[in-house]
């Protein structure tokens, strides 16, 4: 992995990050729903210079056929990164990050999804992440989870994530990616917030037991307000297509 140098500080002396922010403040979010005319469901979001597209088909017959379950759909997902994404042109082959990203997304987002619904079928995740400035896996599970909405698959809830950490011995949401490679700690979670239940949590780095649990309320705040800007966006697009309808 390519590293920048590492700026003098993460946090200056009034207390603000190296983006300006204060450090319970998210990036501007801004989510859109459909925006792919080929795919059953489709989401983009921008999370500060986070720029991720997902894309959904199904559920459809599986291929290869004997990958099919008897009793549920299987959640296929795929995360990749485009060769101009960051800084130091990465490899269009999907790496061992990429692989390890896909499971994790697919499994924080597999609770949330009514997969007994359709046995025998797949459901088809692409995430291409199109600019990454960190905290790439939480932005691709939620707006993965506004493209499964989209594409009309029956869900339990959304799935919101967001990642709360520690960079020069501060605690801080929704880190970038400087603060990710030169932070003591980062913790991702994904929950589904209106039933109050976690589907990701991984912590990378070292915080104490206190700290953990102000980083998790951190993150879980983060969340909420996620999950209401994704709720936003789907009935926006349903609010243009009311628009276009009454014209
Ligand atoms: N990154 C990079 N090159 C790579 C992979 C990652 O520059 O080949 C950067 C990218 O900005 C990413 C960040 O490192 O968002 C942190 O990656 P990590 O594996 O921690 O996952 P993320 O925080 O994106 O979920």
């Amino acid at each position: 992995m390519f590293l920048e140098k590492r700026p003098e500080k993460l946090i200056d002396k009034k207390g603000l990050r190296t983006d300006g922010r204060k450090p319970d403040e998210l990036r501007p979010i801004k989510f859109e729903v459909g925006v792919l005319g080929n795919a059953d469901g489709s989401a983009r979001v921008q999370q500060g210079k986070t720029i991720i597209l997902a894309a959904v088909y199904g559920p459809r017959e599986v291929h290869p056929r004997h990958l099919a379950l008897p009793d549920r759909a299987v959640l296929r997902c795929r995360y990749h990164m485009a060769p101009f994404s960051v800084s130091r042109r990465k490899s269009p082959a999907p790496s061992r990050r990429e692989m390890e990203l896909s499971k994790v997304i697919r499994e924080a987002l597999e609770p949330a999804i009514f997969l007994e619904r359709y046995p025998r079928t797949s459901i088809d995740l692409f995430i291409e992440v199109l600019q990454a400035d960190g905290g790439t896996r939480c932005a691709s599970i939620s707006v993965a989870s506004l493209a499964l909405a989209d594409a009309g698959i029956p869900m339990r809830d959304l799935v919101a994530a967001c990642a709360a950490g520690k960079v020069d011995g501060k605690l801080v949401v929704d880190l970038n990616d400087v603060e990710d490679k030169y932070g003591e700690a980062d913790v991702p979670i994904a929950m589904m917030v209106g039933l109050n239940a976690v589907t990701l949590l991984q912590m990378d780095g070292m915080l104490d037991p206190k700290e953990f649990r102000t980083a998790l309320n951190m993150a879980v705040e983060g969340c909420r307000q996620i999950y209401e800007m994704q709720k936003e966006a789907l009935k926006e697009k349903y609010a243009l297509i009311r628009e276009e309808l009454e014209k």
